[in-house]
């Protein structure tokens, strides 16, 4: 499993870092964090938070770069949007830095995400750039920071504050990740471990296709989710045993969601009854 840092800049309380009509840098950074992760949510991935505190806290910079080398992360992206004079302004566009003195890798990642987000948001391409941010300022993995477009800007800021905005930002982060560290979906069983915890004895069981007369753990663990579902499986519950009362459950189940009602738990129902 890749295990990659978001960094969502700054606290909620920083001084200055907000719209002018008082929008915080932070709650905006945050947003869009919150969708990289859902937007891999079935990728076999890990995430690193350098803030915490649901941003009551604004951690410095050098307990947020010891964080995430300390998990083990293999790249950090850190998260912001743009100021220009602080008043309504006519600036806009987006861009992503690098280090001063960076790696080829830093660069490839850079690149990766301000293609796609200049494409993706349509707004203005300021570059790749260098600086001497302390977040991104070690050479141990790649690192990157992205500025998406300006908090005082009238423009960018009715993107910037949108769903749809946030989106896009999101999605060129989510994409560049992607393809920079080859991340490849879970497998099914792994899925679902992100499911609510009624599910969760599922996780440890293999998915095969059962009918009347099957035992074992897996039974179980569809029964578990029939009954979670509100079909009952007989007295005994979730006993691991397929029988009359389960193969009814299923069947009611099955016609439920509009799958032919034929007993059998095969691919088809067993995607329903996991949500994948
Ligand atoms: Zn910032």
């Amino acid at each position: 499993m890749v295990k990659i840092a978001l960094d969502a800049g700054h606290g909620l309380n920083t001084a200055g870092k907000r719209t002018p009509d008082g929008i915080r840098e932070w709650s905006l950074n945050d947003k869009v964090r919150d969708k990289v992760v859902d937007l891999l949510r079935d990728y076999d991935v890990a995430f690193i938070h350098t803030d915490g505190n649901e941003g009551q806290t604004d951690e410095v910079l050098s307990q947020r770069v010891a964080t995430y080398l300390e998990a083990g992360a293999a790249s950090l992206v850190s998260v912001h949007h743009n100021a220009f004079t602080g008043d309504w302004n006519t600036a806009t566009g987006v861009e992503v830095y690098v280090d001063r003195n960076c790696t080829d890798a830093d660069l490839r990642l850079a690149n990766l995400i301000y293609t796609r987000l200049v494409a993706y948001t349509g707004l203005k391409g300021r570059g790749v750039k260098r600086a001497n941010f302390q977040i991104i300022n070690q050479n141990k993995i790649p690192a990157v920071l992205c500025e998406g477009g300006f908090m005082d800007g009238t423009e960018d800021y009715k993107y910037i504050t949108s769903d749809a905005g946030q989106s896009a930002y999101a999605r060129a982060i989510a994409e560049a990740l992607i393809e920079f560290h080859g991340l490849k979906k879970k497998s099914a069983s792994a899925t679902i471990t992100n499911k609510p915890t009624t599910k969760t004895e599922v996780c440890t069981v293999e998915i095969k296709v059962l009918k009347k007369g099957a035992k074992g753990d897996t039974v179980k663990a569809m029964q578990t989710l029939l009954i979670g579902y509100g079909f009952s499986c007989g007295g005994k519950g979730a006993d691991g045993s397929f029988g009359g009362a389960t193969d009814k459950a299923l069947r009611a189940y099955q016609k439920d969601k509009g799958l032919s009602p034929d007993g059998s738990c095969g691919p088809k129902t067993w995607a329903a009854l996991l949500g994948v």
